[in-house]
């Protein structure tokens, strides 16, 4: 973690100094009749996008929800490994490690071969493949991931904090002008109950749910499975003889139905979702006949012969859901009048539905609004054109159809009967198979499987055999390295913040980089001088030189090998008030311990490679280290030349 560049302040340096815009929120505060941005919904991508928003003091943003407060309890758990790294970019990812439960072995149950009234154990799995990630899959109440989120907004420069108790009841949008978005919210406060409240914005984002207000006013609409599911689902204090109760389990019994056992933080808690009767289109669980005691009895019927006494409920729910995806995700083309670019988009749960069984819903809505944030700040803030925007729905719109599929072929197999010796008819499953398929799966399910297709800001992968590790449409697989300067090993990965900056990683090839003729310094004195270097070009004059496009080095050498001061001097950039040295831009491989960066992506050692990577952690491109003129017309398609 970088601070003091810009003078020394004491106190807790994860607390920004506030920006001249940002303004202490009276209690009262009615809404802003202005505002560049309005987030309908304080969900998990309502938040993700708001914190990603408020590090940026010259955007306005306001996040409405018709909650009176923050999520206290309930609703999802599940956080997947790529998850956890978008959480280290807001930089509370170690936190969330430390409370968390980690899902390191997954086992199944199916009924006994020799008393099919019984539950046996089938098997045992390890969670996440070797490698897959520096963080573990984890489990934490989505209300703490959402204290997360609102601690950063309340630390960032614009000090953001949601608006709670309005109801947004309606949106249109105007064909042209300044704020062409309007919103009519309704207080629910006992103080102003019924009082109508209008924002106008430039981009509306509907992370508000299922059941979508942003959504219905668009038009669009959530296509899917005829049918839901209903699941009972409670989080649990119990004493029980079931052997792994401490692990994440899948317990298909015989007759009794199935029921999957996630344990939660802090070492007692555990979550037991029980599946329910599948309904039928537009039927509604009559959830007066669930109960409690009705979950719990169903709960001790299928881990049969263990048993499971309740001692608390910290909550519970029926959730019924179904698979279901809407056609895009923002205003275009959506038969309402004609849009230069989108100025509306949808998030989360308003534009697809999972089970949760693959425990996704939460995961791919942060995805969502992670991928959208940076596109939106960058247009805001004049650093790239409006084109950009159209990649969002294209980009997690195919995301999303991919998970549903692989959720409904996933929750099928979840909830058919198992195969035994006895019942062998064409909808059961073995539970082997089951087994096997979960476990084939692993990638998808941990978030690191996705690829988006090439578009303005994602590349071919033309070059990808210089790092085959760095698959160009899929996220920045992080790996260890030392730093120079200080030798302290650290994640590569983790240089890439939520701050809406580009990447470029030069991994240098095995020329000396003190060498002014090796391509690793060559490379540099072109982003340092060449008028058409997209380092210079993009950054504005007043601007510290890693604003905008931030360049990080990696040497095949030693750390000691090396001398800092002979090293290109565009890698120890002056910046800030004081024109302070940043000594934090060259690394080495880590030779020792945990693993060379260059094997274990598989990076072209006699060549070298620049690696570009998003704003949110994505590889864009793969290029070779003198490939200058293909690098400045990649950012030529969508960035505006600084003033
Ligand atoms: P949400 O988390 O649904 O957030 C939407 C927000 O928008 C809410 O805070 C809502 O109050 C607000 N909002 C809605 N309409 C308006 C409006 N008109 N005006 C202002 N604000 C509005 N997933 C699991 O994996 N396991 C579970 O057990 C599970 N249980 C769930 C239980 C419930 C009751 C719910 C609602 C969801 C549950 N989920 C569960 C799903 C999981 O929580 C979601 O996939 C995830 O929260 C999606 O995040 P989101 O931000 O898109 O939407």
């Amino acid at each position: 973690m970088q601070f003091h560049l810009n003078g020394f302040r004491t106190g807790d340096p994860s607390i920004c100094e506030p920006s001249e815009h940002a303004e202490p929120r009276k209690a009262d505060a009615s809404l802003p009749p202005q505002a560049d941005v309005v987030i309908v919904g304080c969900g998990p991508a309502g938040l993700t996008l708001a914190a990603q928003l408020s590090a940026f003091p010259q955007i306005k943003t306001v996040i409405v929800d018709q909650k009176h407060g923050p999520l206290m309890v309930g609703q999802a758990d599940g956080i997947a490994c790529r998850t956890m790294e978008m959480f280290q970019a807001f930089g509370f990812a170690e936190r969330v490690v430390k409370e968390a439960y980690w899902v390191n072995e997954t086992v199944f149950w199916k009924p006994d071969v020799t008393d099919p009234r019984k539950i046996a154990r089938s098997g045992r799995i390890q969670d996440v493949e070797d490698g897959l990630s520096e963080f573990p899959h984890v489990i934490l109440n989505q209300a703490r991931v959402h204290d997360f989120y609102l601690e950063t907004m309340r630390n960032s420069p614009t000090r953001l904090e949601p608006y709670y108790a309005r109801c947004l009841q309606d949106v249109s949008i105007a064909e042209e002008g300044e704020f062409p978005v309007s919103l009519q919210f309704e207080t629910l406060a006992d103080s102003q109950d019924g009082v109508v409240e209008t924002v106008r914005a430039n981009y509306v984002v509907g992370c508000d749910g299922a059941r979508s207000t942003v959504r219905k006013a668009l038009g669009l609409e959530l296509h899917g499975d005829s049918a839901n599911q209903a699941w009972g689902v409670m989080d649990v204090l119990a004493v029980t003889d079931f052997p792994d109760i401490r692990f994440k389990t899948v317990i298909h019994s015989a007759n009794e139905g199935n029921v999957l056992i996630i344990p939660r933080e802090g070492g007692y808690m555990v979550r037991l979702y029980i599946e329910l009767e599948k309904l039928s289109k537009n039927r509604r669980l009559d959830s007066q006949n669930i109960s409690t005691d009705k979950l719990v009895a169903a709960a001790n019927r299928i881990i049969h012969p263990y048993r499971l006494d309740v001692s608390e409920i910290a909550w519970w729910s029926v959730y019924e859901i179904g698979q279901r995806l809407c056609d895009r995700f923002d205003n275009a083309d959506t038969g309402g009048p004609a849009v230069d670019h989108p100025r509306a988009f949808i998030a989360g749960d308003a534009c697809h539905t999972h089970s949760p069984k693959a425990g996704q819903g939460m995961n791919v809505s942060m995805g969502d609004s992670f991928n959208l944030g940076w596109k939106l700040a960058s247009v805001l803030s004049g650093k790239c054109t409006p084109d950009i925007l159209q990649t969002y729905s294209t980009e997690r719109q195919a995301i999303a159809r991919e998970l549903i599929d692989f959720d409904r072929e996933f929750a099928k197999m979840f909830s058919a009967p198992p195969k035994t010796a006895e019942i062998q008819s064409a909808d059961t499953v073995d539970p082997a198979e089951f087994q096997k398929y979960f476990t084939r799966h692993g990638r998808f399910t941990a978030g690191t499987a996705f690829r988006y297709q090439p578009s303005i800001v994602s590349g071919t992968g033309r070059h990808q055999d210089l790092a085959k590790g760095f698959t160009v449409g899929m996220r920045f697989h992080s790996a260890p390295a030392i730093r120079l300067a200080d030798a302290k090993p650290v994640h590569l990965g983790h240089t890439v913040e939520a701050d809406g900056r580009w990447r470029l990683f030069a991994f240098a090839d095995t020329d000396n980089p003190a060498d002014p003729s090796s391509a690793t310094h060559r490379l540099c004195d072109f982003l340092a001088n060449d008028a058409e270097s997209p380092v210079r070009r993009y950054t504005p004059h007043s601007a510290d030189i890693d604003s905008v496009i931030d360049t990080r080095a990696v040497f095949q050498q030693g750390h000691r090998d090396l001398e800092l001061a002979s090293l290109p001097q565009f890698l120890l950039p002056a910046k800030g008030r004081h024109g302070l040295i940043d000594y934090e831009k060259m690394f080495c491989a880590d030779l020792k311990g945990r693993g060379d960066i260059f094997d274990m992506r598989d990076i072209d050692r006699q060549r070298g490679c620049i690696v570009v990577v998003r704003p949110d952690q994505q590889v864009s491109g793969v290029l070779p280290l003198n490939a200058y003129a293909e690098l400045s017309e990649f950012f030529y398609g969508f960035m505006i030349p600084a003033l």
